[in-house]
């Protein structure tokens, strides 16, 4: 007998014929010997259908009601569920984030989970019922005042692996409309493959890189407690991926995936005085002006100056741009330049860290291709590069089959 956190994205209970179908799964799996807790998020585009109406009513509508509002989406389908199962015979029942005793820190509409009281959910577990937990919410008590907050978009994945974790579950189940964890973005390579293994670090560098696979927290905290995630479709019976402990078998394989983020820009600015400080005043002012800057290049100086390349959302380069110049003349810098449209197209894998040639051949690849690399910056296990955006699934393309990823995992000595 197992202990399974199941949790269902809004495409997995977007209606109500599709809430039997989790209904059935569950049933199923209690019926071959399992205990099952049930994490939910809401019916897919309801978190967006409220926020939208907030927003109509409000520029700035306060991030505490936002929350009260968001985490409804999440009670309706938890109720639908737990009527559903009761239904059929199953003892269930819906909890609310503070029902499930979820506390989080005080960050309206993007909180942590501090601590969760599982008595609720044990207790069910115990009377060999299924708990029905809504994702995304929890709740934060601060000098006597008790309110709801919610995670951050795609939250419910962290709700789930946050309750197996505390529960001490033998897997964190993560139900999707996809059903896996692909090398690469099927709809740019129609032969990717879907990885049935893959560890935390990978999904960790694959996830910011804007790879959507799992809510990044999700996999963080997976991380530190150790907890299996088995990302599977709801729409399927077949085995999904598997995200787990990195273990010697997965450094075999050099390059586990490749990722993009395409909705980047590049600001280069020119002619810095090369002295100290002047990197910690410039990104000081981005960080005012809430530009999230994502790789940053200097150049070594030549004549006392420096040039500085970064790159940031599309969406902020407008505003980092005008950061820059209103620093100009104070700062004495030179030219401001911008590429509106990079992409950034990166290779994961464990195996990086014991093989060599890696990003020789990475930088072969998109020479190949004919492909100009702008920017580059690694970690242990990733390596990426800027280009501009209309190479970019050229190079994801090339990178895919360079390293093999079509087909069976490529071992390589
Ligand atoms: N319903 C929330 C969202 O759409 C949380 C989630 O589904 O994970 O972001
Ligand atoms: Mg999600």
């Amino acid at each position: 007998m197992a202990l399974i956190v199941q949790k269902y994205g809004g495409t997995s209970v977007a209606d109500l014929e599709r809430i039997r179908a989790v209904r059935d799964r569950v049933v199923a799996t209690r019926a071959a010997g399992h205990q099952v807790v049930v994490v939910l998020s809401a019916m897919s585009g309801e978190t967006d259908r409220l926020t939208a109406m907030g927003k109509r009513l409000s520029d700035r509508p306060s991030p505490r009601e936002m929350d009260l509002l968001l985490s409804s989406g999440e009670r309706i389908t938890v109720a639908l569920l737990a009527i559903a199962l009761e239904a059929v015979g199953c003892r269930a029942r819906a909890l609310t984030g503070r029902q499930a005793g979820i506390y989080t820190d005080t960050a309206h509409t993007k909180a942590r989970i501090e601590r969760i009281d599982t008595r609720a959910v044990s207790r069910l577990l115990e009377e060999g019922g299924v708990g029905v937990v809504a994702g995304f919410q929890g709740i934060v008590e601060e000098a006597g005042d008790s309110r709801v907050s919610t995670l951050g978009r795609g939250g419910s994945d962290t709700t789930a692996v946050a309750l197996a974790a505390a529960l001490g579950a033998d897997v964190c189940e993560i139900y999707t409309d996809v059903d896996g964890i692909y090398t690469t973005d099927p709809r740019i390579v129609p032969q990717a493959r879907k990885i049935q293994r893959i560890s935390y670090d990978e999904i960790l560098e694959l996830a910011n890189l804007g790879a959507k696979v799992l809510h990044v927290r999700s996999v963080e905290l997976a991380k530190k407690f150790n907890v299996p995630v088995h990302v599977r479709s709801s729409f399927s019976e077949e085995e999904g991926s598997w995200v787990v402990q990195g273990d010697a078998a997965m450094e075999q394989v050099v390059v586990s995936g490749v990722a993009y983020s395409q909705k980047d820009a590049r600001v280069t600015v020119r002619g810095i005085p090369d002295r100290p400080g002047i990197a910690a005043q410039l990104f000081e002012a981005l960080a005012n002006a809430n530009v999230s800057v994502d790789m940053i290049v200097q150049s070594v100086g030549a004549e006392g100056h420096a040039n500085l390349s970064f790159t940031v959302p599309e969406g902020d380069v407008a505003t980092a741009q005008e950061t820059m110049e209103g620093l100009r003349e104070e700062m004495a810098i030179g030219a401001i330049e911008v590429d509106p449209a990079t992409a950034k197209v990166s290779i994961v894998g464990l195996g990086m860290q014991s093989h060599t040639g890696v990003a020789a051949r990475m930088f072969e690849t998109l020479r190949t291709e004919g492909i100009n690399i702008l920017m580059i910056s690694t970690s242990e296990i990733r390596i990426s590069c800027v280009m501009a955006r209309d190479q970019m699934e050229t190079a994801v393309r090339a990178l895919h089959a360079a390293f093999g990823l079509e087909g069976e995992p490529a071992e390589e000595g």
